[in-house]
């Protein structure tokens, strides 16, 4: 992966959100509203990586907040017992494919340098990555995810488990239970307490 030059100069995530800028480094940038960068807290221990903004958080500039961001949130909050102020969550490609299509190689390769910059700067302990392409591009592997989830994989250093994406979930309910029994691994690992039955 090449890296930006003055990346490795960047010591925090807002002089990560000033390097990269108005940025045009791939073509995702002509149908933005807005980059979305990332939120949450700057040193959480637990990293939520999806794929790509949607609609909803192209038009607000936060990750994760239209249906499949209620799901994520529910996950965070019902399922592992924390706040989304306590994780942090951002997306493989900080801007909206149009049409909320996959990101392409090209994209994912372009916006690659600041995931793994977010990734050395909030050091988390865990990252849980979100679907397919999340996976695929932390993993450089193409396995489909439903072949990747819930096993533990390493990215970083950092323990990493992949899991379905909320968005699959709004289509695929009965998948939930699957990506229950995975932050359930999570949660072990963070040294929580699994509830026995979720609420
Ligand atoms: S997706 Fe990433 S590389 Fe492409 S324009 Fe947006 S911030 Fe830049």
């Amino acid at each position: 992966m090449e890296r930006y030059p003055g990346l490795e100069k960047v010591t925090d995530l807002s002089g990560l959100r000033a390097f990269i800028g108005d940025c045009r480094r791939c073509k995702l940038w002509q149908g933005r509203t807005n980059l979305v960068f990332g939120t949450g807290n700057p040193q959480a221990e637990l990293m939520f990586v999806g794929e790509g903004p949607g609609a909803d958080e192209d038009a607000r500039g936060e990750p994760f907040v239209g249906r499949a961001g209620q799901i994520l949130t529910d996950i965070i909050e019902r399922g592992i017992g924390l706040g989304r102020a306590d994780v942090y969550i951002c997306n493989v490609v900080k801007c909206r494919p149009p049409g909320n299509r996959n990101p392409e190689p090209d994209e994912v390769a372009a916006c690659e340098p600041f995931l793994m910059r977010q990734i050395e700067l909030v050091r988390p302990k865990i990252i849980v990555a979100l679907g397919s392409v999340a996976v695929q591009s932390l993993l450089k592997v193409k396995t489909p995810i439903s072949r990747l989830r819930g096993e533990w994989h390493e990215v970083h250093g950092v323990p990493m488990m992949p899991t379905f994406h909320p968005a699959y979930l709004l289509r695929n309910p009965a998948d939930k239970r699957l990506v229950w029994a995975d932050i359930q691994k999570v949660m072990k690992l963070m040294g929580r307490e699994v509830p026995k039955r979720r609420r």
